[in-house]
């Protein structure tokens, strides 16, 4: 079993206007056997949480802790991260011209494991994972996410996800511009890895539907960089009621 603790988090972004705190005090432990579900208005910090998990160079930390099995997190590369068991399934997914989706993910593959898969267990695992994502298997020749729609983009994420095996996945709005198949689709997927390979899932999302498919054991309320609520599985079902007009401060819209 494995924990990922992250303590009283702070983050700021530099912006053209100057510094942007956006994360205020962040506090959530995970184990690798729990699905968490992060839900919240638009801009309240979800993706800057997930990015800062992750390591990306634009989100500055000022203050907190994020603890790995007791290792800090913060203090390595995002490289070490992912090594340490670390997975980021980003909103907006970039696009790696020039470098086919095999060679990417079996470098990252080798990377991760610290030696290069045997090439023929390999080539069955790869085939097989995109075949039950119902991925073209010309897919696997083409550059990573290049010209990819919204859900083969999704799909792809999935795909690393069962291949490399993390800790702790952290899925950022995988549910967004997915229509209902490619949603079932994504959602198997993630639940297929998880059966196979236990690990922990942040799962950010702003709206309630795939939660119908990947069943969260906690659900928390984020707002305007923190957590203000946490329940059980019926607070999604009180969000989509009720929305989240509730956790926004005065005069502030949901959307
Ligand atoms: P969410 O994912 O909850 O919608 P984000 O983390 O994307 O929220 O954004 C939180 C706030 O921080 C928003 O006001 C957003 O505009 C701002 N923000 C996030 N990243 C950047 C950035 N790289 N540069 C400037 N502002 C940013
Ligand atoms: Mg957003
Ligand atoms: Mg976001």
């Amino acid at each position: 079993m494995s924990t990922l603790e992250i303590k009283d988090l702070y983050a700021h972004v530099e912006t053209k206007e100057g510094i942007k705190p956006i994360l205020k005090g962040v506090n959530l432990t995970v184990n690798s056997d729990e699905t968490h579900a992060i839900m919240g208005p638009n801009g309240s910090g979800k993706s800057t949480l997930a990015y800062t998990l992750a390591g990306h160079p634009k989100y500055v930390v000022d203050g907190g802790e994020v603890l790995l099995d007791g290792q800090d997190i913060l203090k390595m590369t995002p490289d070490e991260r992912a090594k340490a068991g670390l997975f980021l399934a980003m909103q907006y997914p970039v696009e790696v011209p020039g470098v086919s989706m095999t060679n990417f993910l079996r470098t990252a593959k080798t990377e991760i494991d610290g030696k290069a898969p045997s090439i023929r267990t390999w080539a069955r695992e790869l085939s097989e994972a995109m075949k039950r994502l119902k991925m073209d298997p010309k897919f696997a020749t083409r550059s990573v996410n290049e010209g990819f729609s919204g859900g083969e983009k999704k799909r792809a994420e999935v795909l690393q996800l069962e291949l490399l095996k993390p800790k702790f996945a952290i899925l950022d709005e995988t549910d967004s511009g997915l229509d209902v198949d490619a949603l079932r689709i994504v959602s198997e997927g993630v639940n297929r890895a998880k059966e196979a390979n236990k690990f922990g899932i942040l799962m950010v999302t702003h709206y309630t539907r795939i939660l119908k498919y990947i069943k969260p054991d906690i659900v928390h309320v984020f707002a305007d960089g923190h957590f203000v609520k946490t329940g059980g599985p019926e607070l999604a079902d009180e969000l989509e009621e009720n929305g989240y007009d509730q956790y926004l401060p005065e005069g502030a819209d949901s959307e």
